[in-house]
């Protein structure tokens, strides 16, 4: 077994031990976070069973999009500038990061420029952290509104990231984005909002445990990041 491969068994072992512990029964994806990790180590998690792979890089996800010979579900969860949203578009992917009223618009008109619907989740910073990007909680109903009004987005769910904290800040936070995608679904046809992407390799456990059903996990299944790394594979 590869070092990866052993990884991914222990997440998915973990994953199902969560899974026992929650009252939601739910069904839960694991996206694997090859960011700053190589077309190799993407193709390796490929073979070992991974469907999903996120990326946070616009030009980075491009070039795996390009060269990937393998058929996977490519999801973006960084947060995304306006300039890059037509690269981004001209993909086949979930974006995660729909984290401002104008990032909406701005997805909205490229993908209509095509002739696009294109999926996203609402990213809401619930902790108030500055350095996290995010939908305000007291802007859920503008940005539910917007959404409804945009017939080139279709929202798919909410996501939402925890502070890097103890459990005891972590879990309010998971469970108020539970409780927030459970408010959403009320806005949207039935069946639309089934997404509900929270956990990181810190804290996919206690996610799970509160109601998740997507978790993005990078370090945990391919170690450390070298972020002097280039986007070149
Ligand atoms: C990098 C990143 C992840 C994965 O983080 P790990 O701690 O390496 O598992 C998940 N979600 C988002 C939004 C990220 O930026």
């Amino acid at each position: 077994m590869s070092e990866i491969e052993k990884r991914i068994a222990d997440v998915r072992k973990r994953m199902e031990d969560a899974k026992k512990r929650s009252p939601y029964k739910q069904d839960v994806t694991l996206v694997a976070v090859t960011k700053f990790h190589s077309l190799a180590e993407m193709e390796e998690a490929i073979d070992c069973g991974i469907t999903y792979v996120g990326e946070n890089r616009v030009q980075e996800m491009e070039q795996k999009y390009r060269l990937l010979q393998k058929p996977v579900h490519w999801n973006l969860q960084g947060h995304l500038q306006k300039n890059k949203v037509k690269k981004v578009i001209a993909m086949d992917c979930l974006i995660h990061s729909g984290d401002s009223l104008s990032i909406l618009k701005e997805i909205n008109k490229r993908a209509a420029a095509i002739g696009k619907v294109q999926d996203v989740l609402l990213e809401f910073n619930i902790s108030g952290e500055e350095t996290k990007h995010g939908l305000k909680p007291e802007e859920f109903e503008e940005a539910v509104q917007l959404a409804k009004e945009l017939p080139n987005i279709c929202v798919r769910g909410l996501m939402c990231m925890a502070p890097e904290e103890g459990e005891d800040v972590i879990r309010p936070v998971f469970k108020k984005g539970h409780e927030m995608w459970e408010k959403l679904k009320e806005y949207f046809p039935k069946g639309q909002i089934s997404i509900l992407s929270m956990g990181m390799s810190g804290d996919f456990e206690i996610a799970i445990e509160e109601g998740s059903n997507m978790v993005r996990v990078g370090t945990a299944i391919f170690g450390a990041r070298d972020y002097t790394r280039g986007v070149n594979l």
